[in-house]
């Protein structure tokens, strides 16, 4: 461990006090020196993040605990706020238990960027105040920053030394800034106003930056909140696009194209793909802490901006966040955040935004923005389409004996919008009772030819004129298809024959109605017997009164219907499937009550419903 060690000066690079020590040491070599510290002699000597920082505290018997070196004494602060959140505990890692000098690649800032300083700096008038103060002079961190030209406590121009700050030399010398420069020489401000300017406001932000030590932002972060910034500055389309040509004139325009360059940061007016897009575009890589400098300065904004990022500042939304509310009076759910999207278009007329909000329960309406305040979030601008639940509520409305005006003034709708919907309710009914009608006659009419297979077309007619009149109009081709032949007389084999086709025909169509009528899911399920198939084929009366001659049907009946067990059986199933399918648990009193069953009950039904109970099913 070493006796003694000289204390750090403020803000001086970790590499001066190390030169310091060196000089202190009177060691004959750096490389003594270097295995001193560090206890391996190959290190080298780094101006700016040096690693390895662990083993030095300790060398130096924890004097300094390496966190304070890094925030207090090296670059990191600087860039901190900028760079990728896992990437800042990485670097800190790296100083301080690595000899990898590879804090530059995990940084991230893509090449050819903002030139580095060639040189070490000094300030001469901090020069000389150190000399009075300290009596010697020392390397301050401030003054290495790059984009840093101007002392910020002397708004100074900075001198350079001879000593390279190239962090890539393999150099394992210490250079004191007591031994590069005898006497300080100030220099000569040479630049414009308008450029001195801009060197104060970057080089106090970067002296801000190391003083403030911020986190890391994270990059999207980053983003949103210079987006919401832009938006404020109406440099943002109503569909959330940076307007680049706006923007690029304005930015180079409050700098100049020479000051631009003072910082390596130029930009061309007519490129698509410059540093300022990469700043503002979905980022994937960092960005030089000056050139947030620069566009934050643009925005009216200083470092202690950075410190204030509310996390949550999101993209420039013209609806605000997602989920919106169902404005939808006729439903439950009726102002509650239920709706997760919003389709923005832009309307041609104002270039104004417009949101399009479509909820589960159907209703669709639109607005046009950017709403302003809460309220408007509650605004419906048009209603794009009522849906089912509304409709429904309108007609429930009408059925409890509400009249127009008073249904539209509970939907805050109005009287013709009401009355419209309920005369096309009123078509549809109609439209449904056609259909109705439409299977019925059908019905009645296959059923007349079936009972009287001798009877002539004309005769048959006669029995039927309304029915006959109404399919003619509305279904002649069902019609024609569902004739007897054409007769010319009476001849007792074409009967015989049309009997026994009938019978064998009937009997495929009761085969086929018993398959459908197994087949219903939902609350309709109906036992298969002799009426049910009949009722749906219309052809109840014949088979129940003339069965025998038609010998077919007769073993197609007792081969398709059900006995009560039979039904029930099914029965069970079925109201056991629904049950699962809501998610409700199967008990015994719940299957039974929802089957109907009466209280006494068959050995085997109970069987049945053990096995649905117990059985598990997919
Ligand atoms: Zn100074
Ligand atoms: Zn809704």
């Amino acid at each position: 461990m070493i006796g003694f060690f000289p204390k750090l000066y403020k803000d001086e690079t970790l590499y001066s006090w190390l030169a310091r020590y060196h000089i202190r040491s009177n060691n004959s070599s750096y490389k003594s020196t270097l295995s001193d510290l560090f206890m391996k002699d190959t290190i080298v000597a780094i101006t700016d993040f040096p690693c390895n920082l662990q083993t030095l505290c300790t060398e130096i018997g924890d004097m300094y605990k390496p966190r304070y070196l890094i925030n207090q004494h090296t670059p990191l602060p600087y860039y901190s706020p900028f760079i990728k959140r896992g990437n800042y505990e990485k670097i800190i890692d790296l100083m301080e238990s690595t000899n990898k000098n590879r804090v530059y690649a995990v940084l991230g800032l893509p090449a050819g960027n903002v030139p580095y300083p060639r040189h070490l700096r000094y300030c001469a008038t901090c020069f000389i105040e150190d000399v009075n103060q300290y009596g010697e002079p020392y390397w301050h961190r401030i003054h290495q920053i790059p984009g840093v030209h101007i002392c910020p406590h002397h708004l100074e121009i900075l001198s350079e030394s001879s000593v390279l700050s190239k962090r890539t030399v393999s150099n394992q010398k210490f250079h004191a800034l007591s031994e590069s420069i005898n006497s300080p020489i100030h220099r000569n401000n040479l630049y414009s106003d308008k450029e001195n300017e801009v060197l104060e406001v970057v080089a106090l932000n970067s002296l801000k930056l190391l003083q403030e030590e911020i986190n890391p932002i994270g990059l999207p972060n980053l983003r949103n909140y210079y987006i919401s910034k832009l938006h404020d500055k109406e440099l943002m389309t109503a569909t959330s696009r940076i307007k680049f040509q706006e923007l690029l004139p304005r930015f180079i325009n409050f700098y100049g194209k020479n000051t631009l360059k003072l910082f390596g940061s130029n930009l061309n007016i007519d490129d698509k793909d410059t540093w300022l897009h990469r700043l503002l575009r979905k980022p994937k890589s960092s960005c030089h802490p000056i050139r947030h400098i620069l566009f934050n300065t643009f925005l009216g904004d200083d470092i202690f901006s950075y410190k204030n990022i509310n996390i949550k500042t999101p993209y420039y939304q013209p609806f605000g966040d997602s989920p919106f509310p169902c404005l939808n009076r006729a439903s439950e759910h009726f102002l509650k955040d239920v709706i997760s999207t919003v389709n923005i278009t832009i309307c041609s007329s104002t270039k104004q935004p417009v949101g399009t909000f479509k909820c589960n329960c159907g209703f669709v309406f639109s607005r046009r923005g950017p709403d302003l305040s809460k309220e408007d979030r509650y605004k419906v601008g048009s209603v794009k389409q009522f849906g089912e639940v509304w409709l429904e509520k309108v007609e429930e409305l009408y059925n409890d004996g509400l009249n127009y005006s008073e249904i539209a003034r509970q939907l805050k709708s109005n009287r013709a919008t009401i009355k419209k919907y309920l005369f096309n309710e009123n078509q549809k009914m109609k439209q449904h009772s056609n259909d109705y009608k439409h299977k019925s006659y059908k019905a009645k009419w296959s059923n007349l030819i079936v009972r009287n297979p001798d009877l002539s077309r004309t005769k048959l007619r006669e029995q039927l004129p309304s029915v006959y009149m109404w399919l003619y109009r509305n279904d002649r081709e069902w019609l024609l298809t569902n004739m007897p032949p054409k007769q010319k007389g009476c001849n007792k084999d074409i009967n015989k024959v049309s009997w026994e086709t009938r019978d064998y025909e009937l009997a495929k169509k009761i085969e086929l109605e018993a398959e459908s009528l197994k087949k219903i899911n939902n609350d309709g399920i109906v036992r298969v017997t002799v009426r049910s198939i009949g009722r749906e084929l219309g052809v109840i009366s014949m088979l129940e009164n003339e069965i025998e001659k038609l010998p077919e049907c007769k073993l197609m009946l007792a081969k398709v219907t059900e006995t009560l067990k039979d039904f029930q059986l099914r029965r069970i199933k079925f109201r056991a499937k629904n049950l699962r399918d809501m998610g409700i648990e199967i008990t015994p009193s719940k299957l039974i009550r929802n089957s109907a069953l009466s209280t006494k009950i068959d050995g085997d039904i109970l069987n049945s419903i053990e096995e649905e109970i117990y059985t598990p099913k997919n």
